[in-house]
């Protein structure tokens, strides 16, 4: 991928066209559930050439769609589904998915997280600090296992569910110590700890780049932040199923495709959008053939730059504004700051496949409640683990409440908002 990013842009489509024609040569060999779509539409492989024309032809996949076919879109072909691995995710609505992913699928993913944080200057070796969220009591296995991914990618974390004063001030001595010069993590994280590196005079806390990902990056925050760390913002945009799908570079004009890896279409009313105009995600990955997603929606709203060149030299289309997940910083009873993302393992009861969507409201320091729309009956066991995650994150006297509704009405932008804080300080 070092070396694709500087194809031409006709070499990069010829590229990708060819491995979408691969993708979906291989759905109409071994996905049951494209053999059967394939042949209701009148759809065969061929249809993609010479040019994408004819792409619109395939329906658009929705998180409903894979819910109600899942069994449908994972690979029948032997030896790949020994190579599998599920995950879930909350996504940027709240909808929870389940899902397969090929194991070589992640390592493309982790190529392209180092492509990308290589933009700010980064080499293979230098440290990395991250904000993310940490798993809930992980094994002893599974803290070995983590120990050894950071030593090997010469990383650091910091649980974005707990920034206590002394999280922060370890990472930010160890951010020194390791001369890390690279931040990654989530948006309003990471302004949370640019806040006390302020306050506490940790002058000598800055960063060749940060990236932020997961979550919608408003301007104020990236200014705030930029201004703290003497350096740039990289906002990138990537998800769980999907990886990473377009990132800025060192020119700041906009984020990057990631061609070889995403087919990425912006749709307005089911049609491609103008630049400029903002419309619907709608991804085909084209790297995970254990379970394809041919022209998935993923919930955000993008738009195309209107720049045909970058200053960079990199020719990739670039997304001229991302809105992503949008969240709000919530805090715990002892002082810490809590990422309001609700992803990640901490939380993966709330991606069980009885929970349609969520909503959680912050009312007090003592009082969470949680907006369920349920797919059938919630079971009892996952109530308690949500209880648990709760008080394991904000604390022993919080309680939760459960609102089961039919349906959690979108803010008036039409996203939908799953972390809301009524607290009065931010
Ligand atoms: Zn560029």
């Amino acid at each position: 991928m070092n070396c694709t990013q500087w194809l031409s842009r006709d070499e990069l489509e010829a590229l990708q066209h060819d491995k979408l024609l691969r993708l979906v040569e291989y759905a109409n060999q071994y996905i049951p559930y494209y053999q059967r779509i394939f042949k209701e539409i009148g759809f065969q492989p061929g249809d993609l050439e010479p040019d994408l024309s004819n792409l619109d032809t395939l329906p658009v996949l929705t998180k409903a769609l894979i819910r109600d076919n899942y069994q449908d879109l994972i690979t029948t072909e032997p030896e790949r589904r020994h190579q599998m691995s599920q995950l879930a995710t909350s996504g940027s609505t709240g909808e929870p998915l389940t899902f397969m992913q090929d194991n070589n699928f992640r390592d493309v993913v982790t190529a392209d997280i180092q492509r990308h944080i290589s933009w700010a200057g980064w080499q293979l070796g230098d440290s990395q600090a991250f904000i993310w969220g940490a798993k809930l009591d992980p094994t002893i296995r599974q803290r070995l296992r983590l120990a050894w991914i950071d030593r090997v990618w010469n990383r650091f974390q910091m649980d974005a569910f707990a920034l206590s004063p002394s999280a922060m001030q370890a990472f930010a001595c160890q951010t020194l110590r390791s001369n890390a010069r690279i931040l990654f993590g989530y948006p309003t994280s990471i302004q949370v700890f640019a806040r006390y590196v302020r306050s506490n005079l940790f002058d000598g806390v800055t960063f060749d780049g940060v990236f932020t990902t997961a979550e919608r990056l408003l301007p104020v925050v990236r200014q705030e932040i930029e201004e703290i760390f003497h350096t740039r913002v990289f906002n990138r945009y990537g998800t769980l199923e999907l990886g990473g799908i377009a990132c800025e570079c060192e020119s700041h004009l906009g984020l990057h495709v990631s061609v070889e890896n995403n087919l990425v279409e912006i749709l307005v009313d089911g049609a491609p959008s103008d630049l400029g105009q903002v419309g619907e995600v709608v991804v085909t990955n084209l790297n995970n053939y254990g379970m394809p997603f041919i022209r998935y929606q993923v919930g955000d709203f993008a738009s195309f730059s209107a720049e045909s060149s970058c200053p960079c030299g990199r020719s990739a289309p670039m997304l001229a504004s991302v809105e992503g997940r949008s969240v709000e910083a919530l805090r715990a009873a002892n002082g810490s700051m809590v990422w309001g993302g609700f992803a990640g393992a901490p939380w993966r009861c709330l991606t069980h496949p009885s929970i349609r969507q969520f909503q959680v409201n912050q009312k007090s320091l003592k009082q969470m409640v949680f907006r369920l729309v349920p797919s059938g009956e919630i079971p009892r066991a996952v109530l308690d683990e949500i209880r648990y995650a709760v008080r394991h994150t904000f604390g022993d006297n919080c309680t939760v409440e459960f609102k089961f509704v039919d349906e959690i009405a979108p803010l008036p932008s039409g996203k939908h908002q799953y972390a809301v804080s009524e607290l009065n300080e931010p």
